[in-house]
């Protein structure tokens, strides 16, 4: 078993570094007090080839794996955990058209998606049906060589600024996972339009937003998949969302954790530096623990999908403890600058308001706790 990273995932990594250091965190407080959604950032991290990180080279895109991914999330999110989650949600929406589509849909949308001049958006949730997101009710009717779309979803990431919607729709009654289809469906549609942005905790440059859809006519040919195949499409994506979800928390995790050290060092109490006391070093040194156990477990789970294993469980369990663990590192951050750490001269208070939404979505942390029960009872029971 190797640890280093090679020389490729190491490139790819200094690159992501240099990138944060230019074009992320000089912006990311001013972006964040003016709820400014930084759009051109996008054509710029395409020229690098991070907006087809999951679209295959004959598209257009640059077909890293897994892992580099990881690498990339967590270097964007140490200057900017906003931009980091909405590229996550391009590239899930990227990679499931790449997969999932037929040739034509495929020539039709990724290499724009891939390039960046398209943005893309997931929208599974809506305001009845979070964690049980088998139920929703948004519908789709089959009419002759067309679908009517009618209802409203909730809490979409990029929602707005996108131009390519995935969006999960009901195309039989009921209520169970069968009856669900998948759509691409553009901005500008009509009968497509946007509800409420939501007023956020944190992550405010990224735009959170309603979508309602009335008598809204695509044509058949923008289904992905077939008829009652949506849910499983949207739970593959969302594996490797989870991965990357984590890689965003140790990155957050990371930042919160170099800014806490720098500043034990230089702030004296007691005629002494702060980090000279041990309440302050454990502090330290518990932070510095976790991030690398949740940096490995991430690590894994990106290997196992890259590796085709069964990536599920590790899916959740890396984004289950990377999250709670940036949850509680951020907080600790905030404690070791006493007063500093709760005003906005650090950025501290920043990631500690942003890292929480990381806990609820792509699955709350309860609903991952769900997940990796089923897979080991359901392990338990294969072993008989
Ligand atoms: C900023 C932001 C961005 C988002 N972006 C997107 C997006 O791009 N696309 C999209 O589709 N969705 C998105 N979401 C939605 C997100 O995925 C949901 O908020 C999440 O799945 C939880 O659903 P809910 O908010 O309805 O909470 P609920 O499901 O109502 O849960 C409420 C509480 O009950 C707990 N709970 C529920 N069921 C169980 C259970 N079986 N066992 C134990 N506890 C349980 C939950 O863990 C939670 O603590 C986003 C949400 C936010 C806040």
């Amino acid at each position: 078993m190797k640890f280093d990273l090679d020389e490729e995932q190491s490139d790819i990594r200094d690159m992501a570094r240099r990138f944060t250091e230019e074009q992320l965190t000089p912006y990311a407080e001013r972006w964040d007090e003016q709820n400014y959604f930084p759009r051109e950032v996008y054509t710029r991290m395409a020229e690098l080839g991070l907006t087809g990180m999951t679209t295959p080279e004959e598209y257009g895109g640059s077909a890293l794996s897994k892992l580099s991914g990881a690498l990339v999330y967590e270097e964007l999110a140490r200057g900017d955990m906003a931009t980091a989650v909405g590229l996550s949600v391009h590239n899930m929406v990227t990679g499931s058209i790449a997969h999932f589509g037929n040739e034509e849909q495929r020539i039709r949308w990724t290499p724009g998606l891939a390039s960046g001049e398209l943005l893309g958006a997931f929208s599974l949730s809506e305001a009845a049906s979070g964690s049980d997101a088998a139920s929703l009710q948004c519908r789709a009717e089959r009419r002759d060589d067309h679908y009517i779309l009618n209802g409203t979803k909730m809490w979409v990431t990029n929602g707005g600024e996108a131009d390519i919607y995935l969006l999960m729709a009901r195309t039989t009654q009921g209520r169970g996972s069968s009856g669900v289809s998948s759509f691409v469906v553009e901005k500008g549609t009509p009968g497509f339009n946007f509800g409420k942005t939501e007023r956020k905790m944190g992550l405010h440059s990224s735009p959170t937003r309603e979508l309602i859809f009335e008598d809204c006519t695509i044509p058949a040919t923008q289904r992905l998949g077939e008829e009652g195949q949506g849910f499983k499409i949207a739970l593959s994506s969302l594996d490797s969302g989870r991965v990357n979800i984590g890689a965003v928390a140790v990155g957050v995790a990371q930042a919160a954790f170099m800014v806490a050290t720098r500043y034990a060092a230089e702030r004296e109490q007691f005629g002494q530096t702060i980090n000279t006391f041990q309440g302050v070093q454990f502090m330290l040194a518990d932070m510095a623990i976790k991030i690398e156990a949740a940096r490995l477990l991430v690590h894994e789970a990106a290997y196992k999908l890259d590796t085709g294993q069964s990536a599920g469980m590790y899916a959740s369990m890396a984004k289950c403890f990377a999250t709670d663990m940036a949850m509680e590192v951020t907080t600790n951050a905030v404690q070791v600058l006493g007063g500093a750490g709760y005003v906005r001269d650090y950025p501290v208070e920043r990631y500690m308001r942003d890292i929480k939404v990381s806990q609820i979505f792509e699955g709350t942390n309860q609903i991952q706790r769900v997940v990796i029960a089923r897979a080991l009872l359901a392990n338990l029971r294969q072993q008989g």
